[in-house]
């Protein structure tokens, strides 16, 4: 009997480009069917068949205190109880921006958008406008959402011009952009060097959490600093990902790097689709109506997202919430890695806060290049099986993975334990 995902599969890509909406949720890179989900709850989510998973996806970060909070789902029902959407303000626009203004201090205003993709793309625009310059710099495996100027690899001959990474990009738009290896300080400095005087704004994931998980060197986040500093680019530090995620005070507060704009997501809408820019009071004010850069949105700042977001961020607040995240992480990354090492297999995991990169290589990698050259193959077999024994991580070797406040240490024990015997049998 064909499952019920192949038969919802099947069906969906009569109408969907690819069946799915967001092209990894494919599968193409772990190959075979992708799982159409049912519910969530905690720590764990069912599939079409109603088979249950221990969920290390959570739905690619947002759902840090697990599927289904009682607390997050009350606080959606009450605020579509009152309307689901006015287009104009609210009050509960006002909290969300006073509460994100108080947990991370670079920000001293911020902007309310629904995703990711629309907070980095904004932010660079803003970027932009403050500066009266148009270069850009990103690094090689970060990924900054969808938009043209970010879709961009880099170039094969000359240094400074980028190229389009997807058809559709005009190459003049993706010419703008440059782009550097990542944790590569004296390579940034070699580009500011060269054409300070032209760059807007770096854009950057404090930890690279979009090529599997890649740890920032502490040089390469001073040098990102000082070189915007001292040529008067703006440094956006993208947190779609990190943001309260590595912690509280979101990954550059976690390493204690300054950014002028920072960007937010994931976490920050529990599930919903919320999301943020927001930094530096006199970059911030070049906004309109206030400024000449112009950035709007029908959905912004919606009442339903804005609810979820802020009771999730209540909940990360509660003492030991991040420490609590940070062992448990913790707990998977050792016991998969110990209990490759005793297999006699190449692997090896790390976590920061409450997300983690696994990988089929005997060391850590530190940029795009050592990613690319961990074992695809073994993931992908590892994959599979973990799947087959219910643990539910990303369906691909290049995407990094999270834990909730749901898990317990007897999951995560439970998840290593598969893994062992995956591992012991492992040829
Ligand atoms: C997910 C992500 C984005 C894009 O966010 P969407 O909500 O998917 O548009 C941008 N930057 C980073 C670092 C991300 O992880």
């Amino acid at each position: 009997m064909t499952s019920h995902n192949q038969q919802l599969f099947d069906e969906s890509q009569k109408f969907i480009p690819g069946g799915v909406n967001s092209p990894v949720r494919a599968f193409r890179s772990v190959g075979g069917t992708p799982l159409f989900f049912q519910r969530g709850q905690g720590a764990h989510v069912w599939d079409a068949d109603g088979k249950r998973y221990t969920d290390y996806v959570g739905s690619w970060g947002p759902m840090i205190v697990g599927h289904c909070h009682p607390e997050v789902v009350k606080a959606v029902q009450d605020a579509a109880a009152q309307g689901l959407g006015f287009g104009a303000p609210t009050a509960s626009e006002l909290e969300m921006a006073e509460l994100l203004c108080k947990l991370l201090p670079s920000l001293e205003m911020v902007r309310l958008v629904s995703s990711g993709t629309e907070a980095t793309m904004s932010a660079i625009r803003l970027a932009r406008g403050f500066t009266g310059r148009s270069r850009i710099i990103k690094f090689e495996g970060c990924y900054h959402g969808h938009s043209d100027g970010l879709l961009v690899k880099a170039g094969s001959g000359a240094l400074t011009f980028g190229q389009p990474s997807s058809s559709g990009v005009p190459a003049e738009i993706a010419a703008l952009t440059t782009v550097l290896d990542y944790n590569d300080a004296a390579g940034l400095e070699r580009a500011f060097a060269e054409m300070g005087k032209e760059i807007a704004a770096v854009i950057v994931e404090p930890v690279a959490g979009n090529m599997n998980l890649v740890a920032p060197k502490p040089e390469f986040l001073r040098a990102l600093r000082k070189m915007c500093t001292e040529h008067g680019a703006v440094l956006i530090i993208d947190e779609v990902m990190t943001g309260f995620r590595v912690s509280l005070q979101g990954a550059h507060g976690h390493y204690g790097i300054k950014p002028d704009l920072v960007t937010l997501g994931k976490v920050m809408g529990g599930g919903l689709p919320a999301a943020a820019f927001g930094g530096r009071r006199d970059i911030m004010q070049y906004l309109a109506p206030l400024g000449p850069v112009y950035q709007a949105g029908t959905l912004s700042g919606n009442p339903v997202a804005v609810a979820a977001g802020i009771a999730t961020l209540k909940l990360v607040q509660a003492k030991g919430f991040y420490e609590n995240l940070a062992k448990l992480a913790g707990q998977l990354t050792e016991g998969l890695s110990a209990s490759a090492r005793q297999h006699g297999i190449p692997f090896c995991a790390q976590s920061i806060g409450g997300m983690f990169g696994l990988y089929f290589s005997k060391a850590l990698p530190t940029s795009y290049a050592e990613v690319m050259g961990c074992d695809k193959d073994a993931f992908n077999r590892f994959f599979h099986a973990m799947l087959e024994s219910g643990v539910y991580l990303a369906p691909s070797a290049f995407e990094a993975g999270f834990v909730s406040a749901a898990h317990t240490e007897s999951d995560i024990a439970a998840t290593v334990e598969k893994a062992d015997k995956i591992f012991k049998s492992w040829k």
